[in-house]
């Protein structure tokens, strides 16, 4: 059952600065999928380093899954909308995600893990957003945490509209995850047709929306059609976002993500993300020789 609560308001709304439409992609062992926040945006989206997409009804798309593979120096979560994954990684942890529930996985100094369907037909669908950690944190150890659907807190508006607090903290309701350093506001939000959405968000935080599973949505005064990710100005004087699911037309659906920048360094290469070009060399030969599995 979730709380109905009274909505908040804002004075002024952030514009969007930026449409972006993801890359159609594969990764692990063929998944297909779409790359919404690519490599060239890190540096402005500062502390969200990837967003994928996927969602498929054929098994083709997914059947691969995403065999053993190692990461260092940042945090993935997965955000599953349809269909179940079983997670395996070399701390000893085994999870299985399924419609509605959210695993939060630390790589810090190292993990191998692997994300595998347990499923050989029907829909497939989510997200998995990449979360830099601080330079001080990304050589903490591992962790993982699997959060059940009915264990991600939400909430409804008397509107109609529902958000989903992945992590973070809006309206007096604490997400499921909380990190101090990046302060990272991840919620899945339904409008119904009509709904008008007002979110706080400080003025310093980066920013974005994906727009989602059909219908546009009109976000700061710009429409944004489905499968579209809305990169928010960092206005100085708006305090917040205004979500609107017009008239007249379908749900609308948005994963809002906002965070505080880490202004450090970022070097990636594939599944390591570090401050400097040495600390992926020396990532490499740590993984070469099992370190990250150890
Ligand atoms: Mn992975």
């Amino acid at each position: 059952m979730k709380t109905t609560l009274t909505a908040q308001t804002i004075t002024r709304s952030r514009g969007v600065e930026r449409l972006v439409r993801g890359q159609p992609t594969s990764d692990g062992a063929g998944v297909k999928l779409t790359r919404v926040l690519t490599q060239p945006l890190q540096r402005r989206l500062d502390p969200f380093l990837m967003l994928d997409a996927f969602g498929s009804d054929a098994a083709s798309d997914y059947l691969g899954g995403f065999p053993d593979h190692p990461h260092r120096g940042f945090e993935t979560v997965t955000i599953m909308k349809a269909g179940r994954m079983r997670h395996g990684d070399s701390v000893g942890n085994s999870g299985l995600l399924e419609p509605g529930s959210v695993q939060w996985m630390t790589a810090g100094r190292g993990i191998v893990h692997s994300e595998m369907p347990e499923q050989e037909e029907g829909r497939m669908a989510g997200f998995q957003l990449w979360v830099n950690l601080a330079a001080k944190d990304k050589m903490q150890p591992p962790a993982y945490r699997d959060v059940a659907p009915a264990q991600v807190p939400a909430f409804a508006l008397e509107d109609g509209s529902t958000v989903r607090v992945v992590a973070g903290r809006t309206h007096g309701v604490d997400g499921a995850v909380q990190r101090p350093a990046t302060e990272p506001l991840v919620l899945d939000i339904t409008l119904p047709p009509g709904a008008r959405f007002e979110l706080p968000l400080p003025a310093g935080h980066n920013a974005f929306a994906y727009v989602y599973g059909g219908a546009a949505a009109e976000i700061g005064g710009t429409p944004v059609a489905s499968d579209t990710m809305a990169i928010l100005a960092n206005d100085r004087d708006a305090d917040g976002v205004r979500l609107i699911a017009p008239e007249g037309e379908g749900t609308v659906q948005i994963l809002l993500v906002a965070g505080a920048p880490l202004n450090e360094p970022i070097a990636q290469y594939g599944p390591f993300v570090m401050n400097t070009p040495q600390e992926i060399q020396q990532a490499f030969a740590d993984f070469q020789r099992g370190v990250l599995a150890a």
